[in-house]
Parts: C-alpha cells; sequence; structure tokens
C-alpha cells in the first residue's frame, strides 16, 4: 500500500545528512564536551559550530543560543525563567489562549505558585486584537508569550507588532517559533524578540533536542541546576550528537529554505484547491493567507474527525486531528473553540501538514482517496442527511 507522511507538524523524519553528521558522535568522537584533554577538546569544537548554525538560522550571535532538551523544556525556561527571574518586579504574564500546552500548562502552574496570567482570545482567524495586548499590560507584566506560528491552523501571529509593544512598555517578549523555524524567515537582528523557543524534531533533527535563543542582556533563571554547562544556562552534560543534528538540520533549513518555501506552497494550494473544490461542506481553520505555507487545517462537517483520520490510515496516509499532544483524547482542540468554532465544527477537523519530502503524487492520491473516505462517512451520518436538508 502507498504510504504518504503528512503529518510533519507533529514531528518530521530526520534527514539523511542530519543522520549521517551525527553518527561519528556515538562512535569515535565519545568526549564530554567539558573535558580538557583531546577527547573533549575535539568534540567541543562540533558543539560550537552547531551553535553558529542555529544562529546562523536565525541571524543571531552564537553567544546568544542555549541548547535545551527539547522545545517543551525551551518553553518552560523561557517563562518559568523570567517568571523567577523577576518576580520581584511583578508577576503577571501575558499570553493566548491557543498557545501549544508547553506554554498553557506552565502558566496554569505559575498560577498555582501566586503567579496572575492573562490568556488572551482571539478572532475567527486564531489572531488576537493587538490593542487587547496592549490594555492587558500592567506595571506588573513582566513577560508576554506569544506563539510565532499556531501548530494546528498555521495562523501565524504579528510577531514585529507584538515585539514593539513589548519594547514599548519595558515587557520582555518570548515567541514559542517551534513552528516558524524553517518554514518561515526569521531575522532576530531586525525582529523585536527577546527569546525565541525551537525544536529539532519539527526541523529533521531528532526528537529530545532543543534550542532557545536568548538575546545578550535578558534576565533568566536557569531551569536546571548542577554544572556550568550552556554558561550556566542549563546544566547537564551536552548531548553531543543531536547537538550536532540540530545545527545540520539548521544548516539545511537555512541552505534550501526558498525551494522548500515553494514547494510548501505550490503543494498546499493543490491540496486545498483539490479538496474543496471535490467535497462539499468543508471549512478552512486558520488565516486563509497569514499561514504556514505547508499547513492545511479544515472540517469536514458532520464527520468525526479521528474516524476521517483512522479511515485514512487504513489507506496508508497520516495526518492529525488536533495536535499530536492531545491526540488520544476525543476532546475537540482547544485551539479550535478559542477561535469560536463551534463544537461539533472543531470535531470534525483534520490537520494535514506537508513536509520537504511529499511530491506532487502525494497530493494527488490524498484528493483521489478523501472524498471516497467523506462520502461513505457522511452517506452513514444521520446528522449530515439532516445537515444537508436544512443546512444551518
Ligand atoms: N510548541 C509548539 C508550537 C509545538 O508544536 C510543539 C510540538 O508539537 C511544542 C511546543 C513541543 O515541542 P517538543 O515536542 O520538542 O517538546
Amino acid at each position: 500500500m502507498r504510504r504518504v507522511y503528512m503529518d510533519h507538524n507533529g514531528t518530521t523524519p530526520v534527514h539523511p545528512e542530519v543522520l549521517e553528521a551525527m553518527m561519528p558522535f556515538f562512535k569515535e568522537q565519545f568526549g564530554n564536551a567539558s573535558s580538557i584533554h583531546w577527547a573533549g577538546r575535539e568534540v567541543k569544537k562540533y558543539v560550537d559550530e552547531a551553535r553558529e548554525k542555529v544562529a546562523s538560522l536565525l541571524n543571531a550571535s552564537p553567544a546568544e543560543i542555549v541548547f535545551t532538551g527539547c522545545g517543551t523544556e525551551s518553553d518552560n525556561m523561557a517563562i518559568k525563567g523570567v517568571a523567577f527571574a523577576l518576580k520581584d518586579k511583578g508577576r503577571h504574564i501575558i499570553t493566548t489562549r491557543v498557545e501549544h500546552h508547553a506554554v498553557l500548562h506552565t502558566g496554569q502552574f505559575l498560577e498555582k505558585m501566586g503567579y496572575e496570567v492573562t490568556y488572551l482570545p482571539v478572532d475567527r482567524d486564531g489572531l488576537i486584537d493587538l490593542e487587547d495586548l496592549r490594555r492587558s499590560i500592567k506595571p506588573q507584566t513582566v513577560l508576554i508569550t506569544i506563539m510565532f506560528a499556531n501548530n494546528e491552523t498555521g495562523t501565524i501571529f504579528p510577531v514585529q507588532e507584538i515585539g514593539e509593544i513589548a519594547r514599548e512598555k519595558g515587557v520582555i517578549f518570548h515567541t514559542d517559533a517551534i513552528q516558524a523555524v524553517g518554514k518561515l524567515p526569521i531575522d532576530l537582528r531586525r525582529l523585536p524578540v527577546d527569546i525565541l523557543s525551537l525544536s529539532g524534531h519539527k526541523i529533521y533533527a531528532p526528537k529530545g533536542i532543543g534550542a532557545q535563543y536568548i538575546r545578550t542582556g535578558t534576565k533568566l533563571m536557569p531551569l536546571i541546576h548542577g554544572g556550568g554547562q550552556e554558561r550556566n544556562r542549563r546544566a547537564g552534560t551536552e548531548n553531543i550528537p543531536y547537538i550536532v543534528g540540530l545545527g545540520k538540520a539548521s544548516e539545511i533549513a537555512q541552505r534550501d529554505f526558498p525551494k522548500r518555501y515553494d514547494h510548501f506552497l505550490a503543494l498546499r494550494d493543490r491540496l486545498q484547491e483539490g479538496i474543496l473544490s471535490q467535497i462539499p461542506h468543508v471549512q478552512l481553520n486558520g488565516h486563509p493567507t497569514k499561514r504556514l505555507p505547508n499547513t492545511l487545517n479544515l472540517s469536514f462537517l458532520c464527520i468525526e474527525g479521528e474516524s476521517l483520520l483512522l479511515n485514512l490510515d487504513l489507506e496508508g496516509i497520516a495526518v492529525s486531528s488536533g495536535s499530536a499532544c492531545t491526540a488520544g483524547s476525543s476532546e475537540a482542540s482547544h485551539v479550535l473553540l478559542a477561535m469560536g468554532v463551534p463544537p461539533e465544527v472543531a470535531q470534525s477537523a483534520i490537520r494535514f501538514s506537508l513536509g520537504w519530502a511529499n511530491t506532487q503524487e502525494d497530493v494527488d492520491y490524498v484528493v483521489e482517496v478523501l472524498p471516497r473516505i467523506v462520502k461513505r462517512l457522511r452517506d452513514m451520518s444521520p446528522l449530515y442527511q439532516r445537515y444537508v436538508s436544512s443546512p444551518k
């Protein structure tokens, strides 16, 4: 059976060049980067090189990059790190209702510790009102944490404008750019962002490696205490093979960016048009244009997203209903609900997220298989029969 993977916002396969770059560090290059003997010195060089590559992808300085264990750790490090470092200045944090749970649950944890967190609402496209943000800032606000692009819908936030407001008010701005890195141009010499989180497995490096950009001078308390690694910002012996892998993935993301961007857009538009032209009663979730080039989130009215996902899986097609981290629970996506999507429409959502290795044939296969499945499921659905006889 043909297999098509369209869940790249969930995770990406390791790029062959990344794997190749990592291999020596599982074998002969086994040193500890903190050792001063030859084995340590040899690998330290590669850690430095990887840091330069991550910095270069973001147009930042290598000294501003810290390696972490994953994207979730980076988000935690930013939010708790600022909250704890500035607790005497103020204990108010602003975020949005559509963040990843790595941010939302960290916010909830801080609330239990006595902090106040404002969760900004979003509109039907998934965007915040900038005036609302401005009004929410108080003298006690120490951090604004708003994602660069949403993992479920792909909606892109106005990071430039948010950063300008944060600067004007003297508040630190963190952005979870885990879905944006490699898919959108990011220039941290121009963008007013103080802290930025990224994750390896969304950019063709392995799972279990992340990084954090911390603008020089930004106050942050370390999350993990121990040795003096990462200039005392993140203790623990460096995971050298994975750091090297993230460096290589960053180099490739920078090298192939224009090619990948055009490839994503062409395939995504073909997929979107193919589905919308053949299947009635399908709704696009997310901003129609301000959206990640690889992401397409659609609600197939009167069908359970989960059933659609399982039926696609039987045909070898891997997609996601809701975000991967909440999959398994049948609750509607918190992101879509926050956007005002009715629960039954949110429950019928499927996310297609393309990767660089997807082809036009993959898209055409999905467009061929999907209408059949949707028709079969709708034919069995009394809800659909009622809906078509009197659409809302
Ligand atoms: N933030 C966003 C927007 C994500 O999409 C993800 C992963 O799905 C994470 C955070 C968590 O990253 P990781 O899986 O590396 O912990």
